[in-house]
């Protein structure tokens, strides 16, 4: 069962895709791309809006590729495939990003955690051969879970303790709309949206000079059943929820895709979605899939504590 996520934060065009910029009137300008297992969909006004798109569009396939950990031949997988202990040069963009995952952890008490790679592949997730694994499995696999089986080495270099492997899919497309925001920046984008399945970057309102207005699934319902609408002009907006992406076992028991770190098993708690409102994508997606597995105590004790950003917690009981 995948890429509902796509659905997840529709957008809600309200207004025409007409005029923009004032007397250098252009048209809103949009194109669509299949990356990181989700369809994008990004929309611009303004500026240099062909090129900003096109850069965009490039921009999404490197990262695709650069932060992917099922291609051979990207640098995560050269890093997780190396000798443990072994320092890697996965080089600068990708050392800093592992070194703020590492900060989310620390924020989060670990409860967001990148090394789960090896956990999310015995249940399948990764390659969508679902199954149950073994208590005793993920007893094996469990004490190579944990941020400090990372380790930010010389240079651009980083090592991982035997048997430790990371995914970024929980940050990936939050860094994405980060660099989106800043392609979109360099060419002057006046208005525009940039929807990564799930992770949606608002920019300037919209036409008519509101704010966009982000519908935000009602995790119970169907895709494309909303449960409210958010209004923001220039925000990160990122919806988690186990209803995302997961397997119904031979037996009916639903098994969703994020992990809690403690246990290895799908999250089970009071929580069927976290939105974060902020102004870094980075941070909007690894909060939101963090705070899904804190439950909603949590969330709220952390939302207070740590403030920053907005949130709306959908509980199971509605
Ligand atoms: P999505 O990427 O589907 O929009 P998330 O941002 O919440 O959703 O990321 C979920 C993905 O992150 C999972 O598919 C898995 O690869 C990985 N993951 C699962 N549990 C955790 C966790 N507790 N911390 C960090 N990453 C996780
Ligand atoms: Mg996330």
């Amino acid at each position: 069962m995948k890429r509902l996520g796509a659905l997840l934060a529709s957008l809600l065009l309200a207004g025409s895709l007409t005029a923009c910029g004032g007397t250098a009137a252009q048209e809103m300008q949009s194109i669509q791309v299949f990356a990181m297992d989700t369809v994008m969909g990004l929309r611009a006004c303004g500026g240099e809006t062909e090129a900003a798109l096109a850069a965009a569009e490039d921009e999404i396939y490197r990262l695709d590729e650069a932060l992917s950990r099922t291609r051979e031949d990207s640098a995560v997988s050269r890093l997780n495939s190396a000798a443990g202990g072994t320092p890697v040069d996965v080089g600068e963009e990708l050392r800093d990003l592992i070194a703020r995952a590492l900060d989310f952890s620390a924020a989060t008490d670990g409860a967001f955690d990148i090394t789960l790679a090896p956990v999310s592949s015995a249940w399948g997730f990764t390659e969508d051969t679902y199954r149950v694994p073994e208590d005793a499995e993920l007893a094996l696999l469990l004490p190579c879970v944990g941020a400090e089986h990372v380790h930010l080495e010389e240079g651009t270099a980083v090592s991982l303790d035997q048997g430790t492997q990371i995914d970024l899919g929980a940050i990936a497309k939050g860094y994405a709309s980060d660099r989106m925001a800043a392609i979109y920046q360099e060419h002057g984008i006046t208005h525009g949206i940039v929807d990564l399945g799930g992770n949606t970057w608002v920019c300037g309102g919209n036409l008519e000079g509101e704010p966009w207005q982000i519908g935000i699934q009602d995790p119970a319902r169907s895709a494309g059943a909303l449960a409210g609408i958010l209004e923001a002009s220039d925000a990160f907006a990122v919806t988690s929820g186990g209803y995302q992406r997961y397997y119904t076992a031979p037996d009916g028991t639903v098994y969703q895709h994020i992990l809690d770190p403690k246990t290895g098993y799908p999250v089970e708690s009071d929580l069927l979605s976290v939105s974060i409102l902020c102004d870094n994508g980075t941070m909007a997606d690894a909060y939101s899939t963090a705070l899904y597995v804190m439950g909603s105590a949590g969330a709220q004790a952390f939302w207070r504590t740590h403030g920053g950003f907005e949130m709306i917690l959908i509980t199971t009981a509605g």
